[in-house]
């Protein structure tokens, strides 16, 4: 049994590890497990926003739109069980517990982003609507 959990860990571990290295993250070093997992469920909550905001200016077809949303929400499933997971672990004392990090606002401003001047909502691409409140957004901010 500690076995298997054991080398279930060393395989997280080095998934997470490559996972850094192909996703190429601005921070060398993770914080902690949850700081991960934690962007990952950030980046998939961006990823479903988007995903209805192109189905909502007909870019996607209802077929499209259901199955990517069934794949972002089997993908947050997975993240939500292993923060669970690894939570389990903390209070099992299997892992030791990660130091305390401030907490950070889960959308952060960045000069990639297009900002809706009537919501202020954020996206990653220049859009003529907002996805949020559907008023003129200025393609060229910059
Ligand atoms: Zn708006």
């Amino acid at each position: 049994m500690t076995i298997i959990l054991a080398s279930l860990l060393a395989i997280g571990v080095i998934v997470f590890i490559l996972a850094v290295r192909t996703k190429d993250l601005p921070e060398p070093e993770p914080v902690s497990p949850f700081h991960y997992l934690d962007e990952r469920k950030a980046a998939i909550y961006e990823n479903l926003r988007d995903l209805q905001f192109e189905y909502r200016v007909g870019k996607l077809s209802d077929q499209d739109y259901q199955q990517t949303k069934l794949d972002l929400q089997r993908e947050l499933a997975g993240v939500m069980a292993e923060i669970d997971r690894v939570k389990a672990e903390i209070a099992a004392g299997r892992i030791p517990m990660p130091a305390k990090e401030p907490v950070k606002p889960a959308v952060q401003p960045s000069s990639s982003k297009f900002v809706c001047p009537s919501c202020k909502a954020e996206f990653a691409q220049p859009l003529k609507f907002c996805g949020e409140c559907g008023k003129p957004m200025k393609a060229a901010q910059a």
